[in-house]
């Protein structure tokens, strides 16, 4: 399983695998779809943007083999098309991120795995999109990139995740536990 952390890092890419009998009894269903969330900071005309890219080539460390789906709510973990996307709404591409994503935000997605979902990272860091050493992998993070996030999300560590606009981008911060 992921988290909502790993999901806002910057350039996390995971993988939604539904469980066998669903992919089975639902038409053009697929057995996976690895998705990749792409941070924009603010700038002077956009505020900060989580954009939602849906892996349709072969090779998911290459970013020309996503195609853009939609933006990611980072207080819930709602993905909605946008008008760049509208040709994915109502697919199932779209359907399964916005699920799987909103699970992981409620419950860290215990509810998904239960009902026999998994949500796992591509030995990529979420930050980097460096592969990840065994020991980093719990985390989906390395350490340096992990400190980063902390520094520049603080407040998606609040249990609310409250929005503060402005907040981000404190690079040095006490980042221990
Ligand atoms: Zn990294």
């Amino acid at each position: 399983m992921i988290t909502a952390h790993f999901v806002l890092a910057g350039n996390s890419v995971f993988t939604v695998e539904p469980p066998v009998a669903w992919v089975q009894t639902m038409p053009g269903a697929r057995p996976q779809y690895t998705y990749r969330v792409e941070r924009k900071p603010a700038s002077l005309d956009f505020p900060e943007a989580f954009f939602v890219m849906f892996l349709t080539g072969a090779d998911p460390t290459q970013c020309a083999a996503y195609q853009y789906l939609g933006q990611l709510e980072p207080d819930t973990g709602e993905v909605n098309a946008t008008r760049q996307s509208k040709r994915w709404e109502g697919t199932r591409a779209l359907a399964v991120a916005d699920r799987a994503l909103r699970c992981v935000w409620k419950d860290g997605g215990k509810a998904m795995l239960a009902a026999g979902w998994d949500v796992h990272h591509e030995c990529l860091c979420g930050g980097c999109g460096a592969p990840l050493a065994p020991e980093f992998e719990e985390r989906g993070l390395h350490p340096a990139c992990w400190a980063k996030l902390r520094a520049q999300f603080e407040r998606f560590w609040e249990p609310a995740f409250p929005v503060t606009p402005g907040a981000i981008g404190v690079d040095e911060r006490n980042t221990g536990d």
